[in-house]
């Protein structure tokens, strides 16, 4: 999945160094971990949820739990919760030293940005903050064959197929994202040739092609951008980059996740280039169109979490 690659470059290119500082700290795991570890994973199948860890001791399984969550959740709730749960097992059997392993790399960077006010998020880093043991977590690819993330994911497919729902998620904002966003999808189909003819130059480059789809977000500021969805759903307001603002001059202009997109069409010193200069030129309009239109896709296959 291109957003997992892209962010995979952008960590190796800045390293995050431009947040604040980490809280708590994760790592990319590079080895099995003396010691004890949990592995934990979320799934969602046929519409089910469900959410696992698994403890190991020097690669031994000592302990598994398993739940499934209410329908309305995500694959990330899920995964977030079974690091919730392995945080509180660790802290109820007073174990110290534990590496906390997972394959999300979006709960992991919502967790170490500071501007993050989900109250799942804060309390599962209060929790790890406030034990006196420490708490490590780590980041693993999925599907590479990493023991306990195999595990953790069998046992959380396993979940969904429980009878009842062990946990109720309250209708999450991220779900009703995702549902708006389904409705942005369906009108983006409906312009897709439109968007073809743009693209390959078919249409002349007239006002009327700022009717484009994706460039209409882009014009009017509407549309895909978290923060103008949030003035309506509540929803967050996060960039899949980690920065808490997702508005259009973060997109434009900002966004790591499309610098290279940037380098490629925009004209030095873009930044200081108003919105409509930029449509102007055919290149840089170009790069506005592939900028949106990336982002869309990628808004709307957070694949690699989707297992
Ligand atoms: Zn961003």
């Amino acid at each position: 999945m291109k957003l997992v690659k892209l962010l995979e470059n952008y960590q190796v290119r800045y390293n995050f160094s431009f947040l604040k500082p980490i809280i708590p700290p994760w790592n990319i795991f590079q080895q099995e971990l003396p010691g004890l570890s949990i592995s934990t994973d979320g799934s969602k199948i046929n519409g089910k949820v469900g959410g696992a860890f698994v403890v190991y001791n020097n690669k031994s399984e000592v302990h598994h739990q398993c739940l499934r969550l209410s329908d309305n959740a995500t694959v990330y709730s899920a995964k977030l919760l079974a690091i919730k749960r392995a945080t509180e097992y660790a802290i109820l059997n007073g174990l110290s030293n534990i590496n906390i392993i997972s394959d999300s790399r979006s709960v992991l960077l919502a967790m170490e940005n500071v501007n993050n006010i989900d109250a799942e998020i804060r309390g599962t880093k209060n929790m790890i903050k406030e034990h006196p043991g420490k708490i490590t977590l780590h980041w693993v690819k999925a599907h590479v064959g990493h023991i306990g993330n195999e595990r953790a994911d069998e046992l959380a497919k396993a979940a969904t197929l429980r009878t009842d729902a062990d946990h109720m998620v309250a209708f999450d904002s991220r779900f009703a994202k995702k549902l708006i966003k389904k409705e942005i999808l369906v009108v983006a189909i409906l312009q897709k040739e439109h968007i073809f003819n743009l693209i390959c130059g078919s249409l002349t480059a007239d006002i009327r092609t700022l009717g484009n789809f994706f460039l209409n977000q882009n014009y009017t500021g509407h549309g895909t951008f978290a923060v103008y969805q949030a003035r309506f759903f509540g929803i967050p307001t996060t960039c899949q980059c980690g920065h808490p603002q997702e508005d259009r001059n973060h997109i434009v202009y900002e966004c790591p996740l499309w610098n290279e997109i940037r380098k490629k069409s925009f004209p030095k010193g873009y930044k200081n280039a108003a919105l409509g200069l930029l449509l102007a030129n055919s290149i840089s309009k170009q790069g506005l169109i592939s900028i949106m239109r990336h982002k869309l896709q990628s808004d709307l296959q957070p694949s690699e979490e989707e297992d």
